[in-house]
């Protein structure tokens, strides 16, 4: 018997009622009836229907959401995945050779570099990544020139609170996949995209579909990501209170073994990563993936030294694209004494990735089992 397609209204009852969608604005973009206006983001950036007996019964908002588990399994084995962190080459730490990238980035400024050597060497011509709009606001952009991507590095949060921020919401999320849409209207033709875990995984759902554009994306950088805040004002003064800080002292924002806050006069604090749950999106809560599972490279501050990016070079263009940084001086990796140290510090490193990819993996069966 052929297998029912599942639409929008099971997307509804799955994902949208169970408080587990992640606002990522994948199914409105790509809905099938988008000039017939069957979906919309409603209140809180929810998606929702405008008018159900426009949509066309497609299944892609249902096959290409992240929160749904349809085509896991060819993922799976397109990408060679094995538990418990999916495929790769090899992790390492490296950081940026550029001092302009130095004193913007969030680690070790290897993305910005990665990206920087692709656009130099005109492998790309564009890439989708997340610029800062506000102190607490970023907007996905498709960065064009050097410099574009430079102004686009890091998670500094710099002069005072705008206008319209005030009375919003607050948010470390950034929705790229409407950006990902806009590229059909263009003249680019290679993309690279950096994204969250759900990000990577619903364009990866998109490429193994073969809907357009996704084809144009040629290389993914995936951040990890343990969760994502969102707040309001209200929550933004508990978090004070809480804290003990003024968040206008915020100079700068990471996760890595915990929440790190670096203030003004370069004070750092450490906050365990349990006592900002309260903030947190409630969809991270029910995700799966903390390392990026189908990036081409993936990264994060957690397991490095500060200033360095932990690095997995995960598929042959990942490792091409990390080997070309390499050898063209854009990026430089960590050394060591002597091999032994390389060996330990390693098994270390993977062994923290892990033990993090675990932890959340557990947290979202717990959360789905309820
Ligand atoms: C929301 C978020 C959550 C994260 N969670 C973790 C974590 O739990 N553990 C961990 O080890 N690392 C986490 N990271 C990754 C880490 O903070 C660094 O981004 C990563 O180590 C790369 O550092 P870098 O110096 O090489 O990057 P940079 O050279 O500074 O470049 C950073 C790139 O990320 C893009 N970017 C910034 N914010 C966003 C966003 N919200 N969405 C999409 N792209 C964005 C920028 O546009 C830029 O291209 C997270 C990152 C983000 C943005
Ligand atoms: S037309 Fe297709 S993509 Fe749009 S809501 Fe209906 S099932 Fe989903
Ligand atoms: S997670 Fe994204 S694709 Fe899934 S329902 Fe929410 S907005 Fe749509
Ligand atoms: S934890 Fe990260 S990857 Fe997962 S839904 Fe939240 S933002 Fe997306």
């Amino acid at each position: 018997m052929e297998e029912e397609i599942k639409t929008f209204k099971d997307l509804t009852e799955e994902v949208i009622e169970k408080g587990i969608c992640g606002k990522c604005g994948g199914c409105v973009s790509f809905c099938s009836a988008g000039e017939l206006n069957a979906l919309e983001m409603g209140k809180n950036e929810v998606p929702r229907y405008i008018d159900e007996d426009k949509c066309l019964k497609c299944g892609i908002c249902y096959l290409i959401c992240p929160q749904t588990e349809s085509l896991n399994e060819e993922l799976q084995e397109k990408f060679g995945w094995r538990p418990p962190v999916g495929d790769y080459q090899r992790t390492t730490s490296a950081q940026t050779t550029r001092k302009e990238i130095e004193k913007k980035c969030t680690d070790g400024g290897v993305v910005t570099s990665l990206l920087l050597y692709l656009l130099e060497r005109n492998m790309i011509n564009g890439a989708i990544v997340s610029k800062k709009t506000g102190r607490f606001a970023r907007r996905a952009i498709v960065a064009r020139t050097s410099e574009e991507l430079v102004e686009a590095a890091g998670s500094m949060f710099s002069g005072s609170l705008h206008l319209e921020e005030l009375g919003g919401e607050y948010t470390t999320y950034t929705p790229i996949l409407s950006t990902v849409k806009s590229l059909e209207k263009g003249y680019l033709h290679d993309i690279a995209v950096v994204g969250t875990p759900c990000q990577i995984n619903a364009i990866r759902k998109m490429q193994c579909l073969g809907i357009i554009p996704a084809h144009l994306i040629k290389y993914t950088i995936g951040l990890f990501c343990i969760e994502n805040f969102s707040f309001d004002d209200v929550a933004r003064e508990m978090l004070e209170k809480k804290l003990d800080i003024n968040l206008e002292k915020i100079v700068k924002l990471n996760i890595k073994d915990d929440f790190v806050i670096s203030l003004t006069k370069g004070v750092t604090i450490h906050v365990p990563l349990e006592e900002v749950h309260e903030v947190a999106r409630p969809a991270c809560f029910a995700c799966k993936d903390f390392s990026n599972e189908y990036a081409d490279i993936s990264v994060g501050g957690l397991a490095s030294p500060d200033g360095y990016t932990t690095t997995m070079i995960r598929t042959g263009v990942g490792a091409s694209v990390f080997n070309g940084a390499l050898s063209h001086g854009y990026i430089k990796e960590r050394t060591f004494q002597n091999a032994d140290e390389n060996r330990i510090e390693k098994t270390k490193m993977l062994a923290k990735i892990v033990s993090f990819a675990r932890r959340k993996r557990m947290r979202a069966e717990k959360r789905l089992s309820k």
